[in-house]
C-alpha cells in the first residue's frame, strides 16, 4: 500500500505517496502513541468530517497529546487532498503520532506528526457476501475494561486485538469477528458497531465502554426518524438466538447485513434493508437550498 501514486498530506505539506515515511524509532510504532480516523467521501464531500476531526482531537487528548492542527485546518487539508487526488468517492485516513526524538516509555517532547491519505475503497466487505449478509466468528479476545485501556480513544494500540481477532476469523472463512466486552456482554465487531432486531425494535449495546461510532449515532437517528423503537442496553450473547436481523455499522462498513454470528443465524429483513437505504441517502452531499 506504500507504493501507490498520488500525494499524502504530511505535517502541513503534500508529499509524493511513496515518500510519506516515518523513522523506525518512531514512538508511535514502539509504544502505540498513535490515533487515527476513518472517513468516507461521497460525491466529493466527506460525511460528518468535522465530527471525525473532533474525534481525532479527542482521541489524542485522551492519550495525552495535542494535535498541532485545528479541526478547520484538518477539514481544509482533507478537501484539498481529495481534489489533488482526483477522488470523489473515497476513504480518508488521518493519523497522528508521537515522533522519534526520545526513545523510551516517556516521550514528553516528541514532535506530534499528522498525516492524511485518501484512496478508493468501494466496499469494506466483499460485495457478494454483503448482499446476503456477512458471517461473523466470535472473537477470542474481549474489548478492554475502560479502567484498563482508553476505550473512548480511536487509538492504534487498541486495534492489536482487533487485528488478531479479524485474522483468526478470516482464517476460518468468516468475514469478521464479534467481540464481547470485559464483562462478557456483546460489544462490537473489530471495526464496526452492531445492531439487532426483535419484533420490529432495534437493540444495540450501550456504547459506554467502546467507540460510540459516528455511523452508529447516524443510524440511531435514522431509525428514530422511521419511528422504530431503539433500545440501547447490555445484551447477553445467549440472547442472540432471539433476534431475527443483525447488521454492522461503521464508516468503512456503512450498514452491512449479518447472516451468522457463530451458531446464531439472521436474515437481512425490512429494518436492516430500510436503514441501509436511508444511510446511503443520508451520506449523499446535501445540495445548497438555492439549487
Ligand atoms: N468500533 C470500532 C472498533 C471501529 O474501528 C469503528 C470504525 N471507526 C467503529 C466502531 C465505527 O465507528 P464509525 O461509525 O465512527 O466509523
Amino acid at each position: 500500500f506504500d507504493q501507490l501514486d498520488g500525494v499524502i498530506w504530511y505535517d502541513g505539506h503534500f508529499v509524493p505517496w511513496k515518500d510519506a515515511k516515518v523513522h523506525v524509532l518512531t514512538h508511535g510504532l514502539h509504544y502505540g502513541s498513535c490515533v487515527f480516523e476513518g472517513q468516507r467521501a461521497y460525491g466529493g464531500v466527506v460525511f460528518k468530517q468535522t465530527e471525525h476531526h473532533e474525534r481525532l482531537h479527542n482521541s489524542a487528548e485522551i492519550l495525552g497529546f495535542k494535535l498541532p492542527y485545528s479541526v478547520d485546518e484538518l477539514n481544509r487539508a482533507c478537501e484539498e487532498l481529495l481534489v489533488r487526488m482526483g477522488l470523489v468517492d473515497a476513504y480518508v485516513r488521518p493519523v497522528a503520532w508521537r515522533g522519534s526524538e526520545m526513545m523510551g516509555v516517556s516521550a514528553q517532547s516528541n514532535t506530534i506528526h499528522v498525516a492524511i491519505a485518501a484512496w478508493q475503497w468501494p466496499s469494506y466487505f466483499k460485495p457478494e457476501e454483503r448482499a446476503r449478509g456477512i458471517r461473523l466468528d466470535i472473537a477470542e479476545y474481549r474489548r478492554p475494561d475502560p479502567a484498563t485501556a482508553p476505550s473512548k480513544s480511536k487509538a492504534a494500540g487498541l486495534y492489536m486485538i482487533c487485528t488478531i481477532s479479524k485474522h483468526a476469523a478470516e482464517n476460518k472463512g468468516y468475514a469478521d469477528a464479534l467481540m464481547w466486552d470485559y464483562e462478557g456482554y456483546v460489544a462490537e465487531a473489530t471495526g464496526a458497531n452492531v445492531f439487532f432486531v426483535q419484533n420490529g425494535k432495534l437493540h444495540t449495546p450501550l456504547a459506554d465502554r467502546f467507540l460510540n461510532g459516528i455511523t452508529r449515532q447516524t443510524v440511531l437517528d435514522l431509525a428514530r426518524r422511521r419511528g422504530i423503537e431503539v433500545i440501547e442496553r447490555r445484551i447477553k450473547p445467549e440472547e442472540l438466538s432471539g433476534f431475527t436481523e443483525c447488521f454492522l455499522t461503521g464508516t468503512a462498513a456503512e450498514v452491512t447485513p449479518v447472516s451468522e454470528v457463530g451458531p446464531y443465524t439472521f436474515k437481512p429483513g425490512e429494518i436492516t434493508l430500510g436503514l441501509m437505504n436511508d444511510y446511503f441517502a443520508e451520506v449523499q452531499p446535501k445540495r445548497a437550498a438555492a439549487e
